[in-house]
């Protein structure tokens, strides 16, 4: 696996070598109101494999202090999520935990004159705020005494006063250019049950007072977080200073990942499960890492594709090609080759004895010896894809089966087509083939046949179905670039299609990675029974490929 090299890494060893941190000290702070994404994927390896290159360790810390969105659930799924990606926490915190602790540094904060009890209502704070060109205005409440102030923020956290009624604001300027340090809200009251702390508190710090207080308990030394906090790092620098935290923990940004044809943030994830426009978090169509797994994609492929970004200091967006070819890259030599015809249509092979099965040696991977062989059966009717054949052959390049022509069925015979049955559509319903007897594959190379294509034996297949996921967005044009997302859904991001597959998948189980020969990656689904069997498409076999 390629290693991690980055901008970070580079603090990172020099504030070693400078004796700044004794060791590496990381964490991924998720909040729990959604299950994760790829974009996650990045902060999590990001931050996992950095404190591991130094022999250093990370926790996984849910990031709580915002009640109203979070769930059980959710926290169950990034657990889960963390685990399958290979990633083990030195700890799991909440934040919650610390809410006594982050409540003591309030009250430090009002004692030392730098934080008061505002009575402005949220609409009063932001009309105050100022904008980007002009300074925001004092609230008339600023100069509240230090008693004062203490037993508001008391009689708040004792359920005195209903939401919204008060706020603890810090007290920085309100005319620093920088509008995140205009005297920011740090505690907020909220009567709602807590997932963890039930009603035992009614006020709820801000995550811009909550985060660096939480970084410091933990002793995080390096906090990694997206470009968007960029301009909350002075802010995250005050906390901390005027905390009097010993060991000072350091907030340093890098770009958020975004990847083509799917939308990542949270908010969107859900207003499409919410929508039921996909089937839940765990879609194999959704950018969630559960939606990932089941749709195929494998750890190992997640971490070299997000290694492979790079990370800098700016967003990026990345083909979701480069995610497949990560996919193809780990799964190539690593899985079975089985045979399964998407969409079939039934060969008779007219000459070859009724009744007759016989089994033909077929390598498992074509590219990887060591995963041995297996036996397919063949007898006198066989399904091939109905791509594969056309009544004329129309070109030279066509290398597949027509009327006439003969073609190699992958370690079996040669077989030429005769006739065609349709029905009264025109749709050929059967093919009638003859078969050579002396072509039996490995013994026979006296003519070349215009071809090979892949069966699966009739007399032993297993009907399966295929769900051919796409993107779940249209690519952007300049037609639809301005729409909103909802109406950029892809029609056809989900296509199922009834084929076969060879007995040799009889006993498949979710999670198991197959390449069919000739279609592609897939995976069995969760809905995958004895009785019916299911696969995901993951990806096609080539990076051009498109059904
Ligand atoms: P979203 O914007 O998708 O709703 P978020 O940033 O609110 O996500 P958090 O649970 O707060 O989600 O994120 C946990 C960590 O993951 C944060 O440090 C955040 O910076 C990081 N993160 C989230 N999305 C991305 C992304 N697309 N690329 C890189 N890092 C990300
Ligand atoms: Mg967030």
């Amino acid at each position: 696996m390629a290693e991690i090299n980055n901008f970070i890494k580079t603090i990172m060893q020099s504030d070693l070598d400078e004796g700044k941190v004794d060791s590496i000290i990381t964490r991924f702070p998720p909040e729990p109101n959604a299950y994760l994404h790829i974009g996650h994927a990045r902060a999590i390896i990001t931050n996992f494999e950095l404190a591991n290159s130094f022999n250093g360790s990370t926790n996984l810390r849910f990031d709580d202090t915002n009640p109203a969105k979070e769930d059980k659930e959710f926290v169950d799924g990034i657990i889960e999520d963390l685990a399958w990606l290979g990633y083990k926490p030195k700890n799991v915190f909440y934040g919650s935990d610390y809410f006594e602790k982050t409540y003591e540094k309030a009250v430090m904060l009002i004692k030392k004159g730098l934080a008061y009890v505002d009575d402005l209502s949220q609409e009063e704070i932001s009309a105050y705020r100022g904008t980007l060109n002009e300074p925001g205005k004092n609230s008339p409440y600023r100069d509240r005494s230090v008693e004062e102030n203490l037993k508001l923020f008391e009689e708040m956290k004792n359920g005195k006063y209903k939401d919204g009624e008060k706020t603890l604001r810090a007290k920085i300027d309100m005319a620093s250019p920088n509008i995140n340090m205009r005297d920011p809200v740090m505690y907020r009251i909220l009567h709602i049950n807590h997932h963890r702390q039930g009603t035992k508190w009614c006020i709820f710090p801000m995550y811009d007072f909550a985060h660096p207080l939480q970084d410091s308990f933990e002793g995080i030394t390096h906090s990694l977080c997206s470009l968007e906090y960029d301009n909350h790092r002075v802010l995250y620098d005050w906390v901390v200073d005027n905390c009097e935290i010993e060991k000072k923990p350091h907030q340093y940004e890098f770009g958020r990942l975004n990847i083509t044809n799917t939308i990542m943030s949270k908010r969107y994830l859900r207003a499409l499960v919410d929508a039921k426009k996909v089937s839940g978090y765990d879609d194999p169509r959704m950018p969630t890492l559960c939606g990932l797994r089941r749709r195929g994609f494998t750890p190992d492929a997640i971490r070299n594709f997000i290694l492979g970004t790079g990370l800098s200091r700016v967003n990026s967006t990345v083909s979701s090609d480069e995610l497949d070819e990560a996919l193809r890259n780990d799964l190539k030599l690593k899985t079975y080759r089985p045979n399964a015809v998407i969409n079939p249509v039934k060969v008779i092979i007219d000459n070859y004895p009724e009744g007759q099965v016989e089994y033909l040696d077929c390598p498992n991977n074509q590219e990887n010896e060591e995963l041995g062989s297996r036996k397919i059966s063949f007898s006198r009717e066989v399904y091939i894809e109905r791509d594969d054949f056309i009544e004329e052959k129309p070109n030279k390049k066509w290398k597949r089966l027509a009327l006439n022509v003969e073609v190699r069925l992958m370690h079996a015979y040669f077989i030429t087509a005769t006739s065609v049955e349709k029905d009264e559509n025109g749709n050929i319903t059967l093919i009638h083939a003859t078969y050579d007897p002396q072509t039996k594959s490995g013994s026979f190379n006296e003519r070349k046949p215009n071809g090979n294509i892949h069966f699966v034996d009739a007399s032993t297949a297993i009907p399966a179905e295929f769900r051919l996921l796409e993107p779940l967005l249209l690519d952007e044009t300049e037609e639809n670039k301005d729409l909103d997302f909802m109406e950029r859904l892809n029609p056809n991001s989900l296509i199922i299609s009834n084929g076969y597959v060879e007995e040799f998948l009889s006993n498949t189980k979710p999670l198991d990675h197959y390449q069919f020969i000739r279609n592609g990656y897939y995976v069995t689904d969760k809905d995958s029974t004895k009785d019916k069997l299911v696969f995901n498409r993951t990806c096609g076999l080539k990076s051009s490929f498109k059904l």
